[in-house]
């Protein structure tokens, strides 16, 4: 067992709520609850794990009762952290659950810190590291879809998938070995474009795994939609019809939406949140000028952008400037208004910009709305079909490109010739970016910064 004292921590979120539960982890945790829990049935000997017992807290000193609550030990090693542990469910509210806590802390254990039970389920060798990251996904997955990757991988896909990765370049590194153990020119000759080739092929794999993180942040994070036009083509009302209610003020004078408006929806599981941006173009009002400066900056972080045209009127300079502003990004093209006599023809369009996909919408009757939503869904992760794993973690994304790079490297250095001496330095490295994911090599550093972003009683 890896650590030697108990901690403690308030598991449930502050607030009033029907129950909290005040989790206790360690060697102390059964002899703490002895001393605070009295069953209210049967003999107070001892307790079978993983079984719910109803009894009251009682301050040891004074005697008085606390609370009536239910409690349950898991001894270990069957339980979360590997060590035995005390649930006790009180009744909810802040005000009891601190002072079940503090009886706890006053019999010897010590306030958890932010994540100190999922590390302690690492340690303890219940999870491996990219499970309990996973973990973390999971408390803050917004969608059942960022929820059910976060589940996927803290189940431990992510891991088996690295791990069998690991695997195949370990039986490349015996053979680089061997090549360095016994120089025997001829065997080397033969061996080494087989072995390139097989160094390349992995690398390719690994890249093509880092690849997913794109994908799967947008599912963890959300996508960052901007919604972009010149004044009064109908982006606010395109918005409110995109959200399917009345939430932003539409009106018939150009220029009215000065700040920037978020808005968040869920596009078939994926979260999205949107912003109406002020309109852009040159504008004397300094306010109007502050606003379209501010549609700038949004449009930079944006992860696509809906160019919203009017449909109705002719395509004019201040269409082409917003364009021109969008630059590369990935864009979708939506000519609104599409219930009144049409200005311009899509094909028309298509000589300004032969790329983007153009949807023809009426904002006002909501016709093309769901036309609109696909096309936006593919727009932003048709770049990556969905794959069994992957990666929504920036950490194991990192290491994976190191991974890759490093196997691409020992590859150029096998294939020129160079002694295998160094190839086999670049393998290693390689080796150990992988293994940094699943935390087979567990440097104190990168645990701290993985389990500080939990919070207490995780
Ligand atoms: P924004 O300045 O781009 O946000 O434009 P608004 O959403 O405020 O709309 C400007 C005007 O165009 C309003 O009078 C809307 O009612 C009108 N409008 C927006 N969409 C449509 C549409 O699809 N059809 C018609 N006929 N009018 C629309």
């Amino acid at each position: 067992m890896y650590e030697q004292d108990t901690i403690a921590a308030i598991a449930t979120p502050p607030g009033e709520g029907g129950v909290a539960i005040v989790r206790v982890s360690g060697i102390d945790a059964e002899r703490i609850a002895q001393r605070v829990f009295s069953r209210s049935r049967g003999k107070n000997g001892k307790l079978r794990s993983h079984m719910l017992y109803h009894g009251s807290i009682r301050d040891p000193q004074t005697e008085n009762v606390v609370d009536e609550v239910l409690l349950t030990i898991m001894r270990q090693p069957r339980s979360y952290t590997g060590e035995d542990v005390i649930e006790v469910h009180c009744h909810g509210g802040a005000f009891l659950s601190r002072q079940i806590l503090g009886l706890i802390l006053a019999q010897g254990a010590r306030q958890a810190e932010a994540g100190e039970f999922t590390k302690r389920a690492f340690l303890n060798g219940k999870l491996d590291l990219a499970q309990a990251e996973a973990v973390l996904d999971l408390i803050r997955a917004r969608t059942a879809k960022g929820a059910e990757l976060a589940l996927n991988q803290a189940s431990g896909s992510l891991s088996k998938h690295v791990g069998e990765l690991r695997e195949e370049l370990l039986d490349i590194l015996v053979q680089v070995e061997a090549a360095i153990d016994f120089p025997d020119e001829e065997i080397e000759l033969l061996q080494r474009p087989k072995l390139v080739g097989k160094i390349v092929n992995l690398a390719d794999k690994i890249n093509a795994i880092s690849a997913t993180y794109e994908w799967g942040r947008l599912f963890r994070e959300g996508a960052k939609v901007c919604i972009s036009g010149r004044p009064n083509v109908g982006k606010s009302s395109l918005l409110n019809a995109l959200l399917g209610e009345q939430r932003v003020i539409v009106t018939p004078i150009p220029g009215t939406t000065r700040d920037v408006i978020e808005e968040s929806m869920n596009l078939d599981g994926l979260p999205v949140v949107i912003w109406d941006t002020a309109g852009i173009r040159e504008t004397g009002d300094q306010v109007e000028q502050l606003g379209v400066e501010l549609s700038h900056q949004y449009l930079e972080k944006a992860d696509a952008v809906i160019v919203v045209l009017d449909g109705s009127q002719q395509f004019d300079v201040e269409d082409l400037a917003v364009l021109r502003s969008v630059g590369g990004k990935k864009r979708l093209v939506v000519i609104n208004k599409n219930d009144l006599p049409k200005a311009f023809s899509v094909d028309q369009f298509k000589c300004q910009d032969g790329e983007a996909e153009v949807v023809l919408v009426s904002a006002k009757t909501g016709d093309g709305i769901d036309s609109l939503k696909t096309a936006l869904r593919n727009l932003l992760i048709n770049f990556q079909a969905e794959t069994e794993v992957a990666v929504t973690n920036v950490r194991h994304r990192s290491e994976l490109m190191r991974s890759a790079e490093s196997l691409e490297q020992g590859a150029i250095s096998l294939g020129s010739g160079l002694p295998p001496e160094l190839a086999a330095v670049n393998l290693n490295e390689a080796r150990e970016a992988l293994e940094e994911i699943i935390g087979i090599v567990n440097n104190d550093d990168i645990l701290e910064r993985i389990f500080k972003n939990f919070c207490v009683g995780k």
